[in-house]
């Protein structure tokens, strides 16, 4: 069995428990030794998000502050220029060795949009992807592209993930929660709780440095 890592990417802006749950149950169905939370400096396909990657990052060692498997990973905030993918996948590769299994999570909204990412092709020569289907978004959306690779790299069986270290994809049911950032930084401009959407030392944290100001 190699060591098996699950890394989840994303803008953070901020984190919720829809990043959070999918996380743990990644981890517990698919027996990740380490989770990293890597949250994007600059992501490709967003607009310059607003709340400094200093701020989100803060944000995601909060919500994640006490779970022994999760860690923030920064290094895409040490890097200048937009955060591939393919550029994290290959230093995570130069120090965590050839013989370890990384997976990448992902949402299916962000699968759909696969095909636009920097050098997506060789993404998977660096890591096995993890799929959740996150509600309404849409799998028949998927671009015809996908369909094919989802063909050459998909398997059922979880052990896969644990005997090569990249090269598959799969798929997971997990607890559907629909919960966005979009959706918790409207809740915040319109003066609204974000309880129970998200943990309270994140939502402290935004209310003491006055973030999500209308
Ligand atoms: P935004 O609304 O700003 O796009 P978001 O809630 O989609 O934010 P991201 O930081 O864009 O969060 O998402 C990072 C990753 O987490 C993506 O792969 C996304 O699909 C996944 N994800 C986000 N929210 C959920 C959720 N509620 N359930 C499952 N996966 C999720
Ligand atoms: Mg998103």
């Amino acid at each position: 069995m190699l060591k098996a890592i699950g890394i989840l990417g994303g803008t953070f802006n901020p984190i919720h428990f829809g990043h959070l749950r999918m996380a743990q149950e990644l981890a517990d169905a698919l027996q990740f030794d380490e989770i990293r939370f890597i949250p994007a400096a600059s992501p490709p396909h967003k607009n310059t998000p607003t709340i400094s990657a200093e701020h989100r990052a803060a944000m995601v060692r909060l919500a994640i502050a006490g779970n022994p498997v999760f860690s923030c990973d920064e290094r895409e905030l040490h890097r200048n220029g937009a955060s591939y993918s393919i550029d994290t996948l290959q230093s995570l590769r130069a120090e965590l060795g050839a013989q370890a299994s990384i997976t990448l999570f992902m949402g299916s909204d962000a699968f759909t949009k696969f095909d636009t990412w920097h050098r997506w092709q060789e993404i998977i020569q660096y890591c096995h992807i993890a799929l959740v289907q996150r509600p309404h978004a849409h799998q028949d959306n998927l671009p015809k592209v996908l369909e094919p690779f989802l063909h050459k790299h998909y398997t059922k069986n979880s052990d896969d993930l644990h005997t090569a270290p990249a090269g598959y994809v799969t798929m997971r049911q997990i607890t559907a929660l629909e919960i966005s950032s979009t959706a918790i930084r409207t809740l915040f401009e319109q003066g609204c709780s974000a309880r129970y959407l998200m943990p309270d030392s994140v939502i402290d944290y935004i209310q003491k440095c006055q973030l999500y100001r209308p």
